[in-house]
């Protein structure tokens, strides 16, 4: 035990704006750790054990409970929880995922942080897609086109077996003038009532305006409290792409993203978390600094729990 280590309140935002800062920043282990820590315990330690808020640093930086002597660390019981890598190759494969418009790719990271295994880098990218979903989030509001779609082949060259490999993914997006608010996305097993109502009734406020197109599936909407505007082709000149803009410029982002960041190799299974890296940053998309993308990251990395390779590759949601 080296000192007494009561972790300052968080004022405020307080994150790295650039490389240079960032750099500067987290320049050791220790630093991350601190900064871990108060995004950990924002309102100073509590002892998940006995609730004590007074904690001692071990020498190997730890933190040791003073009142019932429980040892526990910031990473414990986060996405973090386990690593033996140091705590400053994660934030930097934050960063690298952050601060890219368009993030990147597993190979990408295990280039830029020289990790000595592509399945190191597939791992983690997987872990922080876990942290891209707020806990409690708010629903969408307002206006809101719902609309579903294929995206797929997804694995290119599996001669044969291409429309297997098919997803559906529904999509809603709130109307902002003639621009998009916020987005919500999700795979689903087919495009039936049970599946659609059930997306619209996790992503949309009741009350909201929901547009879709007139496929029946969306038929339970209006007795489920929302405001069912149905958009008809029939009698119209325009195509499936105007009547629902918002979608389907979403749609093309994400063919675009999975084709041109992840080159096509995102197996069905493992579809959903790419749809949540990809929300999650098109929800972020107007923000000033991409340092807030990285404190928001990281923010929410202290909140999930932890996730294992074998979960990952099964593709389960923890
Ligand atoms: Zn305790």
């Amino acid at each position: 035990m080296v000192s007494q280590d009561l972790p300052h309140p968080v004022a405020g935002l307080d994150y790295p704006k650039t490389l240079q800062e960032f750099d500067e920043w987290f320049s050791s282990e220790d630093a991350c750790n601190a900064y871990l820590r108060r995004l950990r315990w924002p309102n100073g330690f509590r002892c998940p054990s006995c609730g004590g808020d007074n904690a001692w640093t071990t020498t190997r930086g730890q933190l040791r409970c003073a009142t019932c002597q429980r040892q526990t660390s910031a990473t414990a019981g986060t996405i973090f929880g386990g690593t033996r890598k140091p705590l400053r190759t994660w934030f930097q494969a934050m960063w690298y995922v952050t601060s890219e418009k368009l993030g990147g790719s597993a190979l990408g990271l295990q280039r830029v942080l020289g990790l000595g295994s592509y399945r190191t880098a597939w791992t983690w990218l997987h872990k922080l897609r876990r942290a891209m979903v707020r806990p409690g989030r708010e629903r969408l509001s307002g206006t809101v086109e719902v609309d579903e779609t294929y995206v797929g082949g997804l694995e290119e060259g599996v001669r044969g077996r291409q429309t297997e490999r098919k997803a559906l993914v529904v999509v809603a997006a709130e109307e902002d003038g003639r621009g998009i608010g916020r987005i919500r996305l999700r795979r689903i097993p087919d495009a039936s009532a049970d599946s659609l109502t059930a997306f619209v009734e996790d992503s949309v406020e009741p009350g909201s305006i929901v547009h879709t197109d007139a496929w029946l599936g969306y038929d339970r909407l209006k007795s489920r409290g929302y405001v069912h505007q149905i958009h008809f082709l029939h009698g119209n000149k325009k195509t499936p792409s105007e009547l629902l803009p918002r979608v389907h410029l979403v749609v093309s982002l994400i063919k675009r993203w999975l084709t041109g960041t992840h080159q096509g190799a995102v197996a069905p299974e493992h579809l959903d978390y790419y749809l949540d890296e990809f929300t999650f940053r098109f929800n972020r998309r107007r923000s000033r600094a991409r340092g807030l993308l990285f404190y928001r990251l990281l923010q929410q990395a202290v909140q999930v729990d932890p996730v294992t390779y074998s979960q990952i590759v099964g593709g389960k949601r923890p």
